[in-house]
C-alpha cells in the first residue's frame, strides 16, 4: 500500500492549487453573487490541460491518469464548485464515456475538441417524470430512415446552455419498457433547444438547462454504441461521475474547514482565542477527521477505476461520504464563524449552499446507498430466491 502521490499527480496538483487561488478564488463570490457562469474562464482551463485531464494525449487530452483528474476536480472546486462541476460533468459526463464507448470515428470526431475545450460537454439524462427512475424516461429516438428522430425534453442539463457537444438518452424501443429500450446519443447544440435556465440555491457559477428535442433528425453515427444498450452507457458513466461528485464535495469540505480553522485562530471572545475553546477544537478535529477519510475514499475509488478494477461500490461509498461530510461541516463551518458564518463577508455561507446538492446530482444519498447494497447484497439475492409459500 502507498500513499503517495506520484510527482507527476504532485504536480499537476500544485498547478491546480495555483489557477484556483489566483483565478478563480477571488472572483467565485462575484459569480455567486451575480448568477454568472464564467465563460472568459475555461478557455485559460484548456491551455493548461484541464479540460481534459485524463484523456490521453492521441485525443488531444494532458494524458494524466484518473487520479490526477480526481486531484484537479478537488482544487478547482475548493475555490468554485460551480467551476468544478462544470468540469466535472465536461469530462466524466461526456468526453469519457465517447472515448469508452465510441467506435474509433466518434472518438477521433468527437474527442478532441472536448479534451481541448474547443467545446464544452453535457450530458442529458434526466427528465421532468425521471429522475433516480432514469429507466423510464420518455424522450423517443423513432426510426427515420437509416437515423432517427429524437423528440422529448431533458431537465437540469448542466452545462446546457454553452455545451457543443450533448450525450443525450432517448428511447429507441417504445415496446420495452424501463432501461433496455433506451440507447444513447452525441448530439450537438444545433439539435437541442435551452428553454430555461434553473435558479438554484447554490452553484451559482454553473448552468443548469431544461432543454427540448422536436423532431431532431440524426444519422446511425449519433448513436453510441448498440442500439438498445445506452442505459448500461449512463450506468458506467455514473459510476465514474459519481467520483468526479466525491472530489467535489471533498475541495467544498476543505474550503470550509481551512476558513473555520483561519477564523478559529483570530476570533477572540471571553479574552481569548475560540480555539482556545475545546468546543471549537473539537469541531475542527471532527472536521479534519471526515474529510481526510472521505480523501481516502474518493482517492481509493479514482485509483480502482484507473486500473480498471470495478469501483461501483466504491465510486458510490465516496460520494456518500464525501458529499454527506460536506453537508455537515460546512454547516459546522458556519457554527464556528457565529454570525459571521451567516453572512456573504465570508465565503462559508456559499460552501453550506454549494454542498447540499454533492448528495442530489449523479445519484441521490439513498440511490448511493441502494448501490452499496446491491453489491454487499444482490447476488445472494438473486441466487437464493426466498422459498414463498
Ligand atoms: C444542480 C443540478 C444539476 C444537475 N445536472 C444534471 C445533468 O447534468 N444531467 C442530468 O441528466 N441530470 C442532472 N441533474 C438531475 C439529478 O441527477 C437528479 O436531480 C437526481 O438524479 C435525482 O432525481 P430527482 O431530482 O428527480 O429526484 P427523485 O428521483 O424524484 O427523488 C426524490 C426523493 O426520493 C428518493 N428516492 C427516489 N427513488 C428512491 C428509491 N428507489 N429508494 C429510496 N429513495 C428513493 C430520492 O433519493 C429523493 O430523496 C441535476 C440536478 C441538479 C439539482
Amino acid at each position: 500500500m502507498d500513499f503517495e502521490l506520484t510527482a507527476d499527480q504532485r504536480e499537476i496538483q500544485a498547478l491546480a492549487r495555483e489557477v484556483a487561488d489566483t483565478e478563480i478564488a477571488p472572483d467565485a463570490a462575484a459569480w455567486d453573487r451575480e448568477h454568472r457562469f464564467p465563460d472568459e474562464l475555461f478557455p485559460k482551463l484548456a491551455e493548461l490541460g484541464f479540460m481534459g485531464v485524463c484523456v490521453p494525449e492521441e485525443y488531444g487530452g494532458a494524458g494524466a491518469d484518473f487520479l490526477s483528474y480526481v486531484l484537479v476536480l478537488e482544487e478547482l472546486s475548493r475555490a468554485d464548485a460551480g467551476v468544478g462541476v462544470t468540469v466535472a460533468v465536461h469530462t466524466s459526463a461526456t468526453t469519457l464515456p465517447i472515448l469508452a464507448f465510441g467506435t474509433e470515428e466518434q472518438r477521433s470526431r468527437f474527442v478532441p475538441p472536448l479534451a481541448r475545450g474547443e467545446e464544452i460537454g453535457a450530458f442529458a439524462l434526466t427528465e421532468p417524470s425521471s429522475g433516480s427512475d432514469a429507466g423510464s424516461l420518455r424522450t423517443t429516438a423513432e426510426p427515420d430512415g437509416d437515423g432517427w428522430r429524437i423528440t422529448g425534453s431533458k431537465q437540469w442539463i448542466t452545462n446546457g446552455s454553452r455545451a457543443g457537444t450533448f450525450l443525450l438518452f432517448a428511447r429507441t424501443d417504445p415496446e420495452t419498457a424501463g432501461a433496455r429500450g433506451v440507447s444513447a446519443f452525441v448530439l450537438d447544440a444545433t439539435h437541442v433547444r435551452v428553454t430555461r435556465e434553473e435558479e438554484k440555491l447554490g452553484l451559482n457559477s454553473s448552468t443548469t438547462s431544461d432543454l427540448v428535442l422536436q423532431g431532431v433528425r440524426v444519422e446511425r453515427d449519433r448513436l453510441l454504441h448498440e442500439e438498445g444498450r445506452g442505459f448500461r452507457v449512463a450506468m458506467a458513466t455514473l459510476d465514474g461521475g459519481r467520483i468526479g461528485i466525491a472530489a467535489q464535495a471533498l475541495g467544498i469540505a476543505q474550503a470550509a474547514y481551512d476558513a473555520a480553522r483561519e477564523y478559529a485562530l483570530e476570533r477572540e471572545q471571553f479574552g481569548r482565542r475560540i480555539s482556545e475553546f475545546q468546543a471549537i477544537q473539537w469541531k475542527l478535529a471532527d472536521m479534519a477527521t471526515e474529510i481526510d477519510a472521505a480523501r481516502l475514499l474518493t482517492y481509493r475509488a479514482a485509483w480502482l477505476k484507473q486500473q480498471g478494477r470495478p469501483h461501483t461500490a466504491e465510486g458510490a461509498k465516496a460520494k456518500l461520504f464525501a458529499s454527506e461530510t460536506a453537508r455537515r461541516q460546512t454547516a459546522e463551518a458556519i457554527q464556528v464563524l457565529g454570525g459571521y458564518g451567516y453572512t456573504k463577508e465570508f465565503p462559508v455561507e456559499r460552501y453550506y449552499r454549494d454542498a447540499k446538492v454533492t448528495e442530489i446530482y449523479e445519484g441521490t444519498s439513498e440511490i448511493q446507498r441502494l448501490v452499496i447494497a446491491r453489491e454487499l447484497l444482490g447476488r445472494q439475492l438473486r441466487e437464493e430466491p426466498v422459498a414463498r409459500a
